[in-house]
């Protein structure tokens, strides 16, 4: 085992979904039905939502065990035209006001999607360069300066070129400076990492959201359990003194009963139950 300094707090696992994901219909509904079962956190979608429920999010979260981990959304910032960049720059800066409101832990961010070698792109220099002194640095200091932050999530090869790495993102998130984070995605990390816990490891403190899925399919953890082992992981996350979320990001498994049709609500409410104790064990493993 690696010889670190033991964390300041004992990590702690803080289970949590998305918005979208969560069983209940109303706000208060969603998020009772999470403390009720012992989730520790809540995700929430980016776009203009943080700014239309700011609100009412801060009441419904009062005298609750929850905390408001991330928002997530789209996001692109290696067009080669400046304007370009600054409208999307200009568009996450009402948002991060917003998730500051709301005590949110951040703004999740992917630099980059698609190919950067296609006409109307900055390469991956111009585009690392420009988003750690210009695009992420604004957005980053005005997270910091609200009390949020933004945090950079590194995808699949298929999905950038640009961020794929947890080490990566979190030496840019260095560079940056006050405002910026990094998170684990375990799903990308399954094919872009060699070792789950090197990676948690690597990114240490500035490790501020890990999102999972199972890992032979990126649908709810625990429909394939041989595959969907997070202990090394996990134990990356104990030895950093993680106490983020650890949310579920991911589709559902085919209703075998109807393969055109989506899940009955009562049959994902199992697979979410099924899961939170999957990686309750897990954690207790690591
Ligand atoms: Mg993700």
């Amino acid at each position: 085992m690696p010889k670190l300094a033991p964390p300041d707090k004992p990590a702690e696992l803080n289970l949590c979904l998305q918005w979208w994901g969560i069983p209940g219909g109303e706000m208060k509904e969603k998020l009772d039905f999470l403390e009720a079962n012992g989730f520790g956190a809540v995700e929430i979608p980016s776009g203009d939502w943080p700014i239309k429920n700011a609100d009412a999010m801060i009441e419904a979260m009062k005298g609750r065990k929850l905390f408001l981990a991330t928002a997530c959304g789209p996001s692109d910032f290696s067009y080669d035209e400046p304007e370009k960049r600054e409208a999307e720059v200009q568009k996450f800066l009402p948002i991060i006001e917003a998730l500051g409101k709301m005590k949110s832990v951040g703004l999740i961010i992917c630099p980059a999607r698609g190919n950067l070698s296609e006409p109307g792109r900055l390469s991956g220099k111009e585009l690392r360069k420009d988003f750690v002194e210009n695009t992420g640095k604004r957005l980053a200091q005005h997270a910091a300066k609200h009390g949020t932050s933004i945090v950079l999530e590194p995808l699949r090869r298929n999905e950038t070129p640009f961020l794929r790495q947890v080490a990566d993102g979190a030496r840019m998130a260095a560079d940056i400076g006050p405002g910026a984070t990094v998170m684990g995605d375990f799903w990308h990390m399954g094919l872009e990492e060699t070792s789950f816990m090197g990676a948690f490891i690597c990114a240490g403190k500035l490790l501020s959201h890990v999102h999972i899925a199972g890992l032979k399919e990126r649908i709810i953890p625990g429909v394939h359990p041989e595959a969907d082992q997070y202990v090394d992981g996990f134990k990356g996350l104990k030895l950093i003194g993680y106490r983020g979320a650890v949310s579920f990001e991911g589709g559902w498994p085919r209703n075998p009963a109807d393969p055109k049709n989506d899940l009955p609500q009562e049959e994902k409410t199992k697979l979410i139950l099924n899961m939170a104790k999957l990686l309750r064990e897990q954690w207790a493993m690591a």
